[in-house]
């Protein structure tokens, strides 16, 4: 056996995901989720659309299946990339924290999971519930903008993790941090333009379902 064969076999198998409500998803999180799994060496990474975001209750959600749909569309060109349909069969309000727990479950001994977020999300799940237990499951990829101020942040999360907790949130600079879903379906009611911000297929699938119009 070769030797890289053998170190193979040794080596853990790191698996990412992306949990996100993608409505729709953008060249933000396809930029993020490819340069994590190539810098951490991930064998895949798996886009996890929620269900019913608890966060977002209230506001106007497109349906699971559009998310889905486009969610596929983005991520179909590139062989690392899966989507789980997870969340989008689990009845009631998803929850970030069991979607890690079920893969977490479903993982081979001595796989690593890598949860792949932006860095202001990561302070809002430091607030979850049994969040010391998350920590023994997965290792946090922090998505930042390049320039962002990694010791405010670092200050942030020690008000509410012990420090022990910290080695398990790894930073990761992000050049197109600056686009979102939000700007995205503010400039389609607004008839302004979305081309480059997200992939023409997802582009197509909005204009052709009329979505973000009402
Ligand atoms: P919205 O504007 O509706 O909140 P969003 O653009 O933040 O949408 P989400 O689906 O809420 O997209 O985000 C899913 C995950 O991707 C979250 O962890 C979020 O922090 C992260 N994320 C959002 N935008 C970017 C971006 N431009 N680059 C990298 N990660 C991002
Ligand atoms: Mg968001």
């Amino acid at each position: 056996m070769l030797h890289d064969d053998i170190l193979n076999l040794q080596r853990k198998k790191r698996i990412g995901l992306m949990g996100g409500t993608f409505d729709p998803i953008h060249q933000g999180h396809l930029v993020t989720a490819e340069a994590a799994r190539s810098e951490f060496s991930l064998e895949k990474v798996i886009f996890v659309p929620s269900g019913q975001p608890p966060h977002k209750k209230g506001l106007a959600i497109s349906s699971k299946e559009a998310r889905y749909l486009m969610t596929v569309l983005a991520t179909s060109g590139n062989p690392y990339f899966e989507v789980s349909r997870l969340e989008l069969e689990r009845p009631g309000k998803s929850y970030a924290i069991d979607t890690v727990r079920y893969f977490h479950s479903q993982m081979m001994e001595g796989s690593e999971l890598f949860f792949i977020t932006g860095a202001d999300a990561i302070l809002e799940i430091v607030t979850w519930k049994n969040v010391e237990g998350l920590f023994d499951w997965c290792t946090f990829i922090a998505a930042t903008r390049p320039g962002y101020d990694l010791g405010a942040l670092r200050e942030k999360l020690l008000k509410k993790l012990s420090p022990h907790y910290l080695q398990k949130i790894i930073p990761l600079e992000v050049p197109a941090m600056a686009i979102s879903s939000t700007d995205i379906r503010e400039r389609v009611r607004n008839n302004r333009t979305v081309k480059y911000l997200l992939p023409t297929e997802v582009e197509s699938f909005i204009y052709k379902n009329d979505l973000y119009k009402a």
